[in-house]
């Protein structure tokens, strides 16, 4: 912060807010007091913000990992009433309104925790160990490097077992994450493999999709899954379904009927649980992870403290029982709700409950293939495939992003090519955990 813009924000006497976490529903929230009478400190542990729904297309070479991130200080830049600070969240102390962090403690009069989720592997510890994640720029990055090391590495291998290992790639769940980024994979066998590495039998590269329900893409309706379980077969994709991975290592993973897998790569996209902080445990909902608010995203048994996002379990009314699902959209609504109440709390007036809009959901298979749901319809194939694309764009951050994202991925779809192929990590010995920061290697 420049000076002068430095002393003028320590000078406000607003009331302070303390937004944790820039995501979603973290960035809706610093946005929308942009210019209102609120002092507004954002800190994430992360410089930058991440649109997730993109992540698996950094992980498989289609954008750049700069496509889909954002800096904090450049949206803030021109919010005279906000700043930011990078700092990890470890604990809150409700009783003093502060929260501490790895570079210090902050205090607050409003705090709103906007912590997004983090990997659930539902107690498998050996998958916690060995599969790689995509929740992150950074791990996405892991990813891409991956499975391009895994290429280069089958082009010099003698042994058939140990080629084999290298080209089978496993997926864990078959959630939109899972079905999107075999997908993305079987195109870059029939593209990339194919053309590229040439003295390779490209069919030798297989995609194993798993997940322990019986149809891919349970949230959705079964025509969806249908069209989407067609479409990854139609891709080359093999589809294990009413199968759980039970355990793994390095080298291979074993399923629930005892049989077993030879890979290298399993990434785990089986499911997310809220990240909870130390301190407001009286407000958590042990069971599905997150903090249980009421319909003003206010925690329980906490005043002036607020979760929204991911993190939040709100029970509304007859329609989400059981709390909404943690998607972008539910976190935008209850960050822009959220800053609504702020505004009338500034004027006194009373606040007002949130009802979430469900505006649809889709997921995108490969080339020209989505499937798309919008209240009772559902369809599919290339009109679902735009819908998908243009949804996705309007929703990115800033216009530079959304330039970018157009732009390669018209250049992919005329030229049929993954360009951004870079492999940005240092040489990673077998054994050594993908999804965690890298240790130097000898
Ligand atoms: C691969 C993938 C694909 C997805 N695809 C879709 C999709 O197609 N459509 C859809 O609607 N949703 C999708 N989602 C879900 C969607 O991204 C989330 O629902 C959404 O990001 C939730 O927003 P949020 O603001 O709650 O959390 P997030 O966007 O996750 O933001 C949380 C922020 O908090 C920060 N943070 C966390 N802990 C701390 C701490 N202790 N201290 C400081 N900062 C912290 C993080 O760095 C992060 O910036 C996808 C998610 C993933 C991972």
């Amino acid at each position: 912060m420049h000076s002068t813009a430095k002393a003028h924000y320590d000078a406000l006497t607003y009331p302070r807010v303390l937004v944790v976490g820039g995501g979603f529903a973290g960035l809706e929230v610093v946005q929308g007091l942009a210019g209102k009478p609120y002092k507004v400190l954002l800190l994430d542990k992360q410089n930058h913000h991440c649109f997730q729904p993109l992540l698996y297309q950094v992980a498989t070479a289609s954008l750049g990992a700069d496509s889909i991130g954002h800096p904090f200080r450049r949206t803030i830049g021109p919010m005279p009433n906000v700043a930011f600070r990078m700092a990890e969240v470890e604990r809150v102390v409700p009783e003093a309104k502060r929260v501490e962090t790895n570079v210090g403690d902050f205090e607050y009069d409003i705090l709103i925790l906007a912590l997004g989720s983090t990997t659930n592997f539902f107690g498998n510890r050996a998958m916690a160990e060995h599969a790689m994640q995509l929740k992150s720029i950074s791990q996405a990055l892991d990813i891409r490097s991956d499975f391009l090391q895994e290429f280069e590495r089958a082009m010099v291998m003698k042994d058939e077992d140990d080629l084999r290992r290298c080209l089978n790639f496993v997926i864990v769940g078959a959630g939109p994450t899972g079905v999107e980024l075999s997908g993305a994979l079987a195109e870059i066998r029939r593209t990339v493999l194919k053309h590229e590495y040439r003295e390779m039998n490209s069919d030798l590269m297989r995609i194993v999709l798993i997940d322990s329900n019986d149809r891919v893409l349970k949230n959705f309706t079964e025509h969806s899954s249908a069209l989407a379980l067609k479409y990854l077969q139609d891709l080359g994709v093999e589809v294990m379904l009413g199968k759980r991975v039970v355990n793994g290592d390095d080298e291979s993973i074993t399923l629930n009927d005892g049989s077993r897998l030879d890979t290298n790569t399993v990434i785990w996209a089986a499911g997310v649980k809220g990240m909870l902080i130390p301190g407001l445990e009286a407000g958590v909902n042990e069971r599905a992870s997150r903090y249980t608010v009421d319909r003003t995203n206010a925690i329980a048994g906490f005043s002036d403290i607020y979760a929204v996002g991911d993190g939040a379990l709100m029970a509304e009314g007859e329609t989400w029982p059981q709390g909404h699902p943690q998607v972008a959209t539910v976190a935008i609504q209850q960050g822009r709700h959220l800053v609504k109440n702020l505004l009338r709390r500034v004027e006194g007036k009373e606040l007002l409950p949130f009802t979430y809009r469900n505006k649809g959901s889709m997921a995108v298979i490969g080339r020209r293939r989505a499937v798309v749901e919008i209240g009772d319809r559902s369809f599919g194939g290339v009109i679902a495939w735009l819908l998908w694309m243009f949804v996705h764009v309007v929703q990115l951050v800033s216009f530079r992003n959304r330039m970018m994202v157009l732009f390669n991925w018209g250049w992919k779809y005329l030229s049929w090519k993954n360009t951004i192929r870079l492999i940005v990590r240092p040489y990673v010995r077998r054994g050594a955990n993908l999804s965690r920061p890298f240790v130097a290697q000898e």
